[in-house]
């Protein structure tokens, strides 16, 4: 079974507000979930207009992340008080805690994405970390959300920061299924390939301008909130688990393992982790052209002011035995490093985020 895109879509300047008649009809009880304070304005927005239809709504927030902890919580919350459905707005941590605790209880989940960041306002999968935020499992979900709500006005209010990190993300989805699945055959497979090298190259034309826009009102700007919010869960959607990850993903997992003072955010981690796969290509798998793609990317990463080592993360790699940690965990037998077609063993992983980190980079 596969479910692909989200039951209905609203998207747009007033998607919000479109949105209502639908959710109305839906849920009499829905608890709306969220996390951080400066997006408490939208909640309150949210909160308001569903109780001017006469619904019965309540908040909840995370305290961590999308956690066991936070989840059994918010799980409480919504049997004490017998709510219906869950709407989650606001980043991929609380879309994702959303999406779980709905299919858990049986319930539909509504998304309403704050940012740009992720397209986890779409897709039928929830990452799972500790209280700390360090990487534990993915969990593939019955269905994608019930409704995705993607209001630009919304996002239009989050920081350029997140769209830096929703491109980094988006543009992985080329580089990590173009090495793991062209071999498929299959043809739903090699068309969602297909859309994430388009998805690419548009971001590649897009993504420097969309990040500059300080009205965030350009065509531009728009296609580039939707490529990283909609089209790449599109291509999860489609393709299927083998289509979302591979080294570049298994690297942001390893590297949440290392808790630091400064949180990052996925698409900054998976952004690093991108580069060291591609590295990862031309040392262990002679791969030229990946050298010429981290070129290419470099120049746009740099742009949209986003890390591009671990050190850049916060992280000496040669200290604390973190480099011997983070090998340990991106090369764990359930990791998904061991899509690539190629072999990867723990010192092949140390041998190039050393060479990785100790590196000049130029561009
Ligand atoms: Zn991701």
């Amino acid at each position: 079974m596969q479910s692909i895109s989200p039951e209905t879509i609203f998207r747009g300047n007033d998607a919000w507000e479109k949105s209502l008649t639908q959710i109305a009809n839906l849920t009499k009880s829905p608890l709306i979930l969220g996390r951080s304070v400066h997006t408490n304005k939208i909640r309150n927005k949210i909160f308001t207009d569903l109780k001017n239809r006469e619904l019965n709504v309540n908040f909840a927030n995370l305290q961590f992340d999308c956690c066991y902890e936070d989840i059994s919580k918010v799980k409480e919350i919504i049997l004490k008080n017998n709510h219906d459905a869950v709407i989650a707005a606001g980043g991929g941590k609380v879309l994702d805690s959303g999406k779980y605790v709905a299919e858990i209880l049986n319930i539909p989940c509504i998304t309403v994405p704050l940012s740009a960041a992720t397209c986890a306002g779409w897709t039928a999968l929830s990452n799972i970390y500790t209280k700390k935020g360090q990487f534990i499992k993915d969990v593939a979900l019955r269905s994608c959300p019930k409704v995705l709500v993607f209001d630009h006005k919304f996002i239009q209010t989050a920081p350029s920061r997140t769209l830096a990190s929703g491109i980094a993300d988006a543009l992985a989805k080329w580089y990590e299924s173009s090495i793991t699945s062209s071999t498929i055959d299959d043809g739903l497979v090699q068309q969602a390939i297909q859309i994430s090298r388009v998805l690419r190259d548009q971001l590649l034309i897009n993504g420097g301008e969309a990040f500059k826009d300080e009205f965030k009102t350009t065509s531009c700007w728009k296609n580039t909130i939707e490529a990283c919010g909609l089209t790449a869960g599109l291509v999860g959607g489609i393709g299927g688990e083998k289509c979302r990850t591979a080294a570049a993903h298994a690297f942001h997992n390893a590297i949440t393992q290392i808790i630091t003072p400064n949180k990052f955010l996925h698409g900054e981690i998976v952004g690093v982790g991108l580069l060291l796969q591609l590295r990862l290509e031309e040392m262990k798998n002679n791969n030229k052209l990946a050298g010429q793609s981290i070129k290419q990317l470099l120049v746009l990463l740099k742009e949209l002011n986003l890390p591009t080592t671990i050190l850049e993360l916060g992280i000496n790699v040669f200290e604390n035995q973190n480099l011997e940690r983070i090998a340990d965990f991106s090369c764990r037998d359930k990791s998904e490093i061991h899509f690539l077609p190629f072999e990867i063993h723990k010192k092949d992983i140390m041998e190039v985020i050393t060479n990785f980190e100790q590196q000049k980079i130029k561009i």
